[in-house]
């Protein structure tokens, strides 16, 4: 018996991606400055343009990657490495990354805002498995969909009259956190000052400190954010 694993493959158009892409490098700046908004908004923190994920086998956890997830991790220097360019010496803020757990083979895909342009390599600062455990911490933290029980009307079986009588049953529903909103869309309200007075991601969790220690260089590293 042969088992194979692999991970999320994106399967949006590539046209798509391109355009998501394009319209993300014109508007960082724009994204990075209001990036409070968007963290408080679970419409905007949600939006997942196609070119932002990250793959990996044997592990649950890979797939799109929502805009909330890497503006927390810009803000806490785990999604960000040195440009490859020697003459450069910014930052890229990775948008994308794929690797193993098990061997810690890996790349990265992400954008310089000192080159202004597409960058990509593999890291070997930290091991590959603390970025798919940050992730997974990540989902679990900030779901975008949650399960609820919800109550319907239905029937039983009974030996009296018709063999059957009314009773409230339960069944396990999912929802989404927030609609979110498409990269266009978002970039357009902020551009417009028509910020939405949507749900936060999650109170409930928000309201708790988020901090993930990390091991490595990044051992300082942590992100706060309270509502
Ligand atoms: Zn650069």
């Amino acid at each position: 018996m042969k088992l194979t694993s692999i991970g999320y493959m994106p399967a949006s158009p590539a046209i798509e991606e391109q355009e998501d892409w394009q319209l993300f490098c014109q508007n960082i700046d724009l994204l990075l400055n209001n990036e409070k908004k968007i963290l408080n908004v679970a419409n905007y923190f949600f939006c997942q343009p196609s070119f932002m994920y990250c793959s990996f086998p044997y592990i649950q956890g890979d797939g799109r990657l929502p805009l909330g997830y890497l503006l927390l991790s810009w803000q806490n220097r785990l999604l960000v490495q040195p440009c490859p360019d020697s003459h450069c010496g910014d930052m890229t803020l990775i948008t994308s990354f794929s690797g193993s757990p098990l061997s810690g083979s890996n790349y990265w895909s992400g954008y310089c805002t000192n080159c202004r342009s597409r960058k990509s390599g593999s890291r070997t600062d930290i091991p590959f498995y603390e970025v798919v455990i940050f992730v997974s911490k990540l989902r679990q933290t900030f779901p975008a969909v949650v399960k609820e029980i919800e109550e319907y009307n239905g029937h039983q079986f009974c030996w009296g009259g018709t063999g059957l009588e009314p009773v409230i049953k339960k069944r396990i529903v999912s929802k989404a956190v927030g609609d979110s909103v498409t990269l266009a869309v978002l970039i357009q309200e902020l551009k417009a000052g028509q910020i939405r007075q949507g749900k936060p991601v999650n109170v409930r969790l928000l309201k708790r400190d988020f901090a993930l220690k990390l091991s490595g260089s990044l051992r300082t590293g942590s992100v706060n954010f309270r509502v």
